[in-house]
């Protein structure tokens, strides 16, 4: 695999101390091994595999799941855990501008459906994942972003809605006192134990009949008549097709075509110990609210039904034991900072992993061009947990060649290569610079 980090980021480092590990035992999947036949080989056991998987099943394909590492090794297993709307990193208006409003709609739904084919997912397969919150809450993080902020509950307001705003003065009595000017709720989406989740969609899989692998890596996809051989360390599956979902842990020959065409990029996040009613008071959050401040490098928060407080941001550019030290003593720094009151509250666990943006700041779901046979669902802009299941769902209606059942726009049908091929990390720093300067 040629990836285009160190080894590092793909290693065991980033991930170790993550909080989610302690909160349920991982199932032991087989290593793939000897010769074997599958309608659909799926490369890759997150969110995005696993939907897919499930809902193929489901409609009778016979399907294995290759994973490289173990289950909940990626970003699926180690993430926040806001199921939101999101996957995009365009505005509303920029999507309108380059795609159009019917497929500006057609997203915006496929993004609520999104939301709703996770809560439908907990519900069928009975997956206890610790959910809360009631939608999600932004805060301003400045008083220009209160300002913007404001406009935009005016606008929610002239268009018959009834914007659930927030001004300073609110906010301590709401529970979402910290360093904010004021703040606007979105009525969808809720916060989910990433890990739960996973593995319970993992049952279900497996009770479907797909047959999950772990430390299977596929090595080599190559054609097989009219379908694929896909090679593992001790074996290969020879399937129909092939669905790709490895995100931020893809690699630019598997296949080819993934060349240039994804920017993984790290995301951290920490876990404080459980904090006491006392000290949830002094600080003045006690709402169990899922929430992000208005930065465009933006910062995650929640306080869990555990009392434990969880808080994340985008992650360093570089990836070594020095740089994930560095990341996160400051985001150990944030965290004092924007909730001054907790600075003496330890966080007990902190971890790294990689998401995926693409060059059009749109996810992608769909065929490989070129490959009859093969398709692909990754770059979710670090909202995947829902936009990966729903990518998932959309490449199974795919597979089995017909119209996805779900809202399928043409924005999430077009990768295009970013500039510098295997050197585009360097676009980041100049891009990182500008974002924090406009924050
Ligand atoms: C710290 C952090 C916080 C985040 N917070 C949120 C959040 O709160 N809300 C949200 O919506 N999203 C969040 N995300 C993003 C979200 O986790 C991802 O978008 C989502 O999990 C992607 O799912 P996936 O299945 O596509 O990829 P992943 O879960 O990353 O799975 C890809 C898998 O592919 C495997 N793989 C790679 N190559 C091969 C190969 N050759 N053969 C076999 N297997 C292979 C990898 O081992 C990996 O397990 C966060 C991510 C991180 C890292």
């Amino acid at each position: 695999m040629q990836r285009i980090y160190s080894d590092y980021a793909y290693g065991p480092g980033p991930r170790s101390n993550c909080w989610w590990d302690e909160t349920i035992e991982a199932p032991i999947w087989p290593q793939q091994a000897g010769d074997a036949q599958a309608d659909v080989a799926v490369i890759g056991g997150g969110f995005t595999g696993l939907s897919a998987a499930l809902h193929l099943a489901e409609a009778g394909a016979e399907v294995t799941v290759l994973e490289a590492e173990t289950p909940g090794w990626g970003a699926s297993g180690r993430n926040g855990g806001f199921c939101c709307l999101g996957g995009s990193k365009l505005s509303s208006a920029a999507m309108r501008r380059k795609f159009g409003t019917a497929a500006t709609e057609t997203y915006e739904a496929g993004e609520e459906a999104a939301v709703n084919l996770v809560a439908g997912l907990l519900e069928k397969h009975g997956i206890d994942a610790d959910t809360h919150s009631k939608g999600e809450t932004r805060l301003a993080h400045s008083p220009r972003a209160l300002r913007r902020m404001q406009a935009e509950a005016e606008a929610l307001a002239a268009g018959g809605e009834e914007p659930d705003f927030l001004s300073k003065s609110q906010l301590a009595e709401a529970g979402l006192n910290g360093n904010f000017h004021g703040a606007l709720t979105t009525p969808v989406g809720f916060a989910l134990n990433p890990r739960k989740y996973l593995f319970g969609l993992a049952k279900a899989t497996l009770a479907a009949g797909v047959k999950l692998f772990q430390n299977s890596p596929a090595t080599q996809i190559t054609r097989n008549g009219s379908g694929f051989a896909v090679q593992t360390p001790k074996g290969m599956i020879r399937c129909s097709q092939v669905l790709i979902a490895t995100n931020g842990y893809s690699s630019e020959d598997l296949p080819g075509w993934l060349a240039a065409r994804y920017m993984p990029t790290q995301s951290t996040a920490m876990v404080t110990r459980p904090l006491s009613e006392a000290e949830l008071q002094e600080q003045g959050w006690f709402s169990d609210q899922m929430a992000y401040d208005s930065r465009n490098l933006l910062h995650y928060f929640r306080l869990m039904p555990d009392r434990r407080f969880l808080f994340g941001m985008r992650g360093g550019l570089l990836s070594s034991p020095s740089a994930e030290e560095g990341i996160r003593i400051k985001l150990r720094r944030d965290f004092e900072a924007l909730f001054p009151r907790w600075r003496h509250v330890q966080s007990t666990h902190i971890w790294s992993g990689m998401v995926c943006l693409s060059r059009n700041l749109t996810p992608y779901a769909g065929p490989v061009p070129g490959q009859p046979g093969m398709l692909a669902g990754l770059c979710y802009h670090g909202n995947g947990v829902a936009m990966g299941s729903y990518s998932g769902r959309l490449l199974a209606d795919l597979a089995q060649g017909r119209q996805p059942e779900l809202p399928y726009s043409q924005v999430m049908q077009k990768m295009d290569k970013f500039p510098l091929g295997r050197w585009r990390r360097a676009l980041m720093p100049p891009a990182y610079a500008l974002l924090g300067l406009m924050d």
